[in-house]
């Protein structure tokens, strides 16, 4: 996990109807620093990675996806389908306080972006077309994601900052 060093200082209250998520500012110069140029490119500049270029899409492995920017876990593995668009695909979020979802009218498309609560992180979109009962596909971008294997999550904790 990286970038949240000196977050703390930086925290505000918690956004309303989101009483569990206490959020990260950090300066577009602290993201940059923090962040891989192609990582800060995706989740603070609303980049997409290429279909099928991302480590993720194809990844069948038991666990959790984390937010690469602050390490939020934002999607289990038990949610996770194969969509065939090339970027990693859940019908649901771990946790519905986890993401924020926005309007987003760019490319001239009217589409739902997704963020990370905590950060404001870009990591992808949803869609209506997803898997019954919840018909929701959030495609996401590898990038944004930092899997950590089912059994590893606190050793993945203590390599933060
Ligand atoms: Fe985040």
């Amino acid at each position: 996990m990286r970038g949240i060093a000196g977050a703390g200082a930086a925290s505000q209250t918690a956004e309303k109807g989101n009483p569990m998520i206490e959020k990260i500012v950090q300066s577009d110069g602290e993201w940059k620093k923090a962040l891989t140029r192609e990582e800060y490119e995706v989740t603070r500049r609303k980049g997409t990675e290429p279909a099928f270029s991302g480590k993720y899409y194809d990844c069948h492995e038991t666990g959790v996806y984390r937010c690469v920017c602050c390490g939020l876990d934002l999607f289990s593995s038990d949610a996770k389908y194969d969509s065939g668009s090339g970027w990693p695909s859940f019908y649901e979020a771990v946790d519905p306080f986890h993401v924020t979802e926005k309007t987003d009218a760019s490319l001239g498309m009217a589409r739902t972006e997704v963020v990370c609560a905590r950060c404001d992180a870009h990591l992808g979109h949803v869609f209506d077309d997803g898997p019954k009962p919840a018909g929701k596909r959030y495609c996401i971008n590898s990038i944004a994601l930092n899997f950590v294997p089912a059994g590893k999550e606190q050793s993945a904790r203590k390599q933060a900052p």
